[in-house]
């Protein structure tokens, strides 16, 4: 899922300084699983804007609301329901989220309470870990399904790079190296030998390095 933590409550408050009402819009994707945005936190953030504005001398209106998801066209036609009520969206959706609405809203302003961190997943209660970082040209298959992109500090595609002490990466001493876990779970397969294969220069065009990506599939396109 998007990991996304909440921005401070300063910069938000800033963001909504002119708005006489707003509509504080919570997403119930993967910003509700991971705890940041969704209506639990949409209704808590909508009291601390509330405060806010309060301490600043001024008052807003806000109506608290959420759709199913907001990076799916489907789902933004809901925001009508609110039509009249805002002069600004303060998004608790991921940043793809404020973009698509954005896109699709060309009269309404969007902003963002959350900043975007990362693809991941919860390990421990409270606690996400970044897992991927959505290259486009995935390599799990000849890495013991750990991703080298994403959770080596310096996104080897041939490692270790030779400083790890322990298990742990000579960049964060508390994060495990994760080539030295590709070793140890390619040897727990006995599959070894392919720590000896040499991967070839990537192309990283597919990451993100030559602008924005798209994804059509045919077979569903109409
Ligand atoms: S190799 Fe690329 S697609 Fe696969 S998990 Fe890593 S970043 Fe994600
Ligand atoms: S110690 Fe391991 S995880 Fe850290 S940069 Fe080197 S190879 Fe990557």
């Amino acid at each position: 899922m998007i990991v996304a933590e909440r921005k401070p409550m300063a910069e938000i408050v800033e963001m909504v300084q002119d708005c006489k009402k707003i509509l504080v819009l919570a997403c119930r994707g993967c910003v509700t699983v991971c705890s940041a945005g969704g209506e639990r936190e949409a209704e808590i953030l909508s009291s601390l804007i509330r405060l806010g504005m309060k301490k600043a001398g001024k008052s807003i209106e806000i109506t608290t609301g959420s759709l199913v998801r907001q990076c799916d066209r489907e789902y933004i036609d809901e925001i009508d329901q609110w039509d009249g009520q805002y002069d600004a969206v303060v998004s608790t959706a991921c940043g793809v989220g404020v973009n698509f609405i954005s896109n699709l809203r060309k009269d309404t302003m969007v902003y963002p309470a959350l900043n975007t961190t990362f693809f991941g997943g919860s390990a421990e209660q409270g606690e996400w870990t970044e897992q991927c970082a959505g290259c486009g040209d995935c390599v799990l298959h000849l890495t013991g399904g750990l991703c080298p992109v994403a959770r080596c500090a310096k996104s080897l595609m041939n490692g270790p790079c030779g400083g790890s002490v322990d298990g742990k990466c000579e960049i964060h001493r508390d994060v495990e190296c994760i080539w030295q876990s590709i070793h140890d779970r390619l040897a727990s397969f006995d599959r070894s030998a392919q720590m000896e294969v040499i991967a070839p220069i990537r192309d990283w065009s597919t990451a993100g390095h030559g602008g924005p990506r798209k994804v059509v599939r045919d077979d569903l396109t109409v």
